[in-house]
């Protein structure tokens, strides 16, 4: 339902908790967060709302890069478990994800044909997993390895990815459900809803669907899901507080 992504040089976990207060009005039924630090996630989740999270947070939810979602639920109860991010068993790979895989069932019914124990019932899980195996194996950048697993996924998503071993960067991606990436000075941000950045920045590019998007502090590239680059420039847009 909600996202919000951050990296740079500041504390990221206020920032994506306050981006999730400005989400809270879209409605959602639980909240999650990953921060990314000294190469380990740290993933905070709740079947609450976001002040329950925030009251969740132990004093390990510190590092400069992270990723944050407000759920509404279509694959999976809402509970803690299927709360966002996902993570891979091996804590690697955080993924936040609004929209629907169409194709859950058999990608699910495949990874655990393959002896992998998911630990939720959604769908956004699979693609922690798909994404994971692919950096693993090695030779893929995480943007690369997103780019991938999304060839093999029908539906539709707004998408933030991030692995613990290059906190510097945030994969973004978007079909069918909307993604802005938010330009700072030394930072950037990535969201479903420009009213999160509203205390940051309001200069946005806007991805569309079938577009990638890596995000660094100081730099984001673009490009569509044939590895072409999309040479988008930042706009700026009117965001009353
Ligand atoms: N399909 C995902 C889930 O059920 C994402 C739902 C959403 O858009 O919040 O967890």
């Amino acid at each position: 339902c909600g996202i919000v992504g951050y990296v740079g040089s500041r504390e990221s976990t206020p920032i994506l908790i306050e981006g999730l207060h400005r989400l809270e009005y879209r409605g959602y039924d639980s909240a999650g967060l990953a921060v990314a630090r000294r190469g380990r996630l740290r993933v905070t989740k709740t079947a609450g709302c976001v002040q329950d999270l925030r009251d969740r947070l132990g004093k390990n939810t510190t590092g400069t890069v992270g990723l944050a979602h407000t759920r509404w639920a279509t694959h999976g109860e809402p509970s803690d478990l299927n709360a966002h991010p996902h993570v891979d068993p091996g804590g690697r790979i955080a993924v936040v994800h609004n929209g629907v895989l169409e194709n859950a069932e058999p990608l699910r019914k495949k990874l655990i044909d393959d002896g992998v124990q998911l630990a939720s019932d959604t769908d956004t899980e699979i693609l922690a997993h798909l994404i994971a195996a692919t950096v693993d194996a090695g030779g893929a950048s995480l943007e690369d390895a997103v780019r991938a697993v999304l060839q093999r996924v029908e539906g539709t998503y707004g998408l933030l990815v991030l692995d613990a071993r290059n906190p510097r960067e945030l994969v973004v991606a978007r079909n069918g459900s909307p993604i802005v990436l938010g330009i700072g000075d030394g930072e950037m941000f990535a969201t479903s809803d420009m009213a999160a950045l509203v205390r940051h920045t309001n200069r946005m590019v806007h991805l569309d669907d079938g577009e990638l998007a890596t995000i660094s502090a100081d730099a984001y590239r673009t490009s569509t899901m044939q590895a072409d680059p999309t040479d988008k420039v930042p706009a700026a847009v009117d965001l009353a507080d």
